[in-house]
């Protein structure tokens, strides 16, 4: 039995064989061969087996995920099977007398390049599916196995270094119980995504690959942040306890579902959920989000290789606005960069991507990007109550330029006779120190400030939100990160305007206390963590927590910050 600690991203236990995401090594050596007849039949061998495997993956896809999806998979089979490249392929064995590995990666290297260079957008397509052909048939060729997520069929946690948000994505929800991973932090997108998809998660484990095996049983307890590998049955029953304690404590806290969210004496703020997809709002509504308070716009641009269309955003907007049934709905345009990177795009590498061209910086640039993202929103406004902001603002006149495209966009529709929404509020998230300062005079300008924490403390503490080694100073409860939060909430009520907080703070046990004493309106947060904060809120005084507020605003160190809130809410 082994046990690894990493860092609690997504509530709840999970208990099930290990599968391990993890790319296997294909590399070779090019060798000469003599016997070139048993080469080609090995060739063929590997091919016969790749034909078996795909066409599983076909008919599985096509059951679970559509028909458009196992059409990928029925493409992959025409291109195994295509004697215009497994043709080339047994001659070069037997005239060059290589090994079938190399053979197979230089024909296959040679088509990619061809294709790729043609300006056609199909042919362009075929080479990303030799490539991963080609990967296929040399797994077989060495003896190893790729690895399948989509045709994991039974209970499994996940085992992988890091998820991007695509393959957080794509895990089958019916058969993935939990992950872990070896890197990423409480806010990095796989525990977000991990959070709304209600799958319990320990990130940041440094290695749970290296300790892991396929098949171990493993204990992902995202309560604490811990992982236990092989446990004993003792060990095995005690978590099956916890997890029913757990289990039933969300029954107590899905009766509030229908509850607005008042103190206890009975001041309203709104509890938001934060969503990556459409497909999210089904947790958002099952657990009584009042609101959308972030939707991550930049989820459409990813796994895939080309910009979504405004057709395609606009479906989205729509269907997200139409499902919250007049609901607030806050959009933030694209934030791209950072640790959320779009190969497609091909921006060079940066030194400092977090501190480099993102979000807005990229949008002001990009124009194209923007206005395609701001037609798309403005055309679905008409559709539910939409709130538009814009990330990473670093001073006034990049939300000017930004609010004018914007307004440029507007006219134009209109002009051209489309209905846009009269009603649309613009807003800013405060996640750069710089815009925390100036907040009064945002606030002047802006409709509504929604607080970032997860950039905002990496950028006050100048720590990067994903390095591990300066974690300690994530430092949500630092007095420093509650200074800026005040005067981001007095500077939008000076001017009768709403501040909420959609970083992952917003939906912090021990943050929410000193939030609601700060007077923060909005909170929004993973879907799943709503109910719970309702419970808690619904047990706060507002008063007492002012005071609270009050007295840790003044304090010098987040150990007392805790403290504080631990002897005022016990
Ligand atoms: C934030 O920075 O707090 C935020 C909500 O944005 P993201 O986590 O997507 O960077
Ligand atoms: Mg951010």
């Amino acid at each position: 039995m082994a046990f690894l600690q990493g860092i609690a991203a997504s509530n709840g236990i999970a208990i099930a064989k290990a599968y391990r995401l993890v790319e296997p090594n294909l590399s070779f050596d090019k060798k000469t061969i003599e016997d070139t007849a048993s080469e080609v039949s090995r060739f063929k061998s590997a091919i016969e087996k790749s034909k078996a495997e795909l066409e599983a993956i076909r008919d599985r896809a096509h059951v679970e995920l559509g028909a458009d999806k196992a059409a990928i998979f029925e493409a992959h089979l025409l291109v195994l099977t295509d004697p215009e490249l497994n043709g080339p392929i047994e001659d070069k064995i037997k005239s060059e007398k290589v090994n079938a590995e190399a053979a197979l990666k230089e024909t296959a290297d040679m088509f990619v390049m061809m294709f790729e260079q043609m300006d056609n957008e199909y042919m362009k397509e075929r080479a990303a599916d030799i490539r991963d052909v080609t990967k296929r048939v040399l797994a077989h060729l060495l003896g190893v196995q790729l690895v399948n997520p989509s045709m994991i069929a039974e209970e499994v946690i996940i085992v992988a270094e890091d998820l991007t948000p695509s393959d957080t994505a794509q895990l089958n929800r019916q058969y993935v119980l939990g992950f872990t991973t070896d890197i990423g932090g409480r806010t990095s997108h796989s525990a977000i995504m991990a959070r709304s998809m209600e799958i319990p998660a320990v990130v940041g484990t440094k290695t749970a690959t290296e300790e892991i095996n396929n098949g171990d049983l493993v204990i992902v307890d995202g309560l604490k942040g811990e992982v236990h590998i092989n446990p004993t049955p003792e060990l095995v029953a005690e978590y099956r306890n916890i997890h029913e304690q757990f289990e039933a404590q969300k029954i107590e806290w899905a009766k509030l579902v229908n509850e607005k969210t008042v103190s206890a004496d009975n001041h309203h703020v709104e509890l938001a959920a934060n969503i990556g997809t459409p497909n999210d709002l089904k947790g958002v509504l099952a657990n009584g989000g009042e609101a959308v308070g972030l939707y991550r716009t930049e989820f459409l641009y990813m796994g895939r290789d080309q910009l979504p269309t405004e057709e395609e955003q606009f479906d989205a907007y729509k269907a997200v606005l139409e499902g919250m049934n007049g609901k607030p709905v806050v959009v933030r345009t694209l934030d791209i960069g950072g640790d959320k990177e779009l190969p497609y795009l091909q921006l060079p590498k940066e030194l400092n991507p977090f501190l480099g061209f993102r979000a807005i910086r990229l949008c002001l640039e990009e124009q194209d990007i923007f206005r395609t993202q701001l037609r798309a929103l403005l055309r679905a406004s008409s559709y539910g109550n939409l709130k538009i902001m814009f990330p990473m603002i670093a001073t006034l006149d990049e939300f000017r330029e930004a609010k004018a495209i914007l307004e440029d966009e507007k006219q134009k529709l209109i002009a051209a006779g489309q209905t846009v929404s009269e009603k649309i509020e613009l807003g800013i998230m405060v996640e750069i120190p710089s815009t925390a300062v100036l907040a009064d005079q945002f606030a002047k300008e802006v409709d509504f400030f929604s607080i970032g924490t997860n950039d905002l403390i990496q950028y006050t503490m100048a720590a990067d939100r994903m390095n591990q080694r300066v974690s300690y100073l994530y430092q949500p409860y630092s007095p420093s990160i509650l200074r800026l939060v005040k005067m981001v909430i007095d500077a939008a009520h000076a001017e009768g305007k709403w501040a909420g907080m959609c970083g992952e703070m917003a939906g912090d046990e021990t943050a929410i206390p000193i939030l609601l004493g700060l007077g923060l309106d909005e909170f929004s947060m993973s879907a799943t963590s709503i109910l719970k904060a309702r419970s808690q809120i619904k047990k706060l005084t507002k008063s007492e927590m002012e005071s609270l507020a009050n007295q840790v605003l003044n304090m010098q160190t987040t150990a007392q910050v805790i403290e504080a809130v631990n002897a005022a809410t016990k």
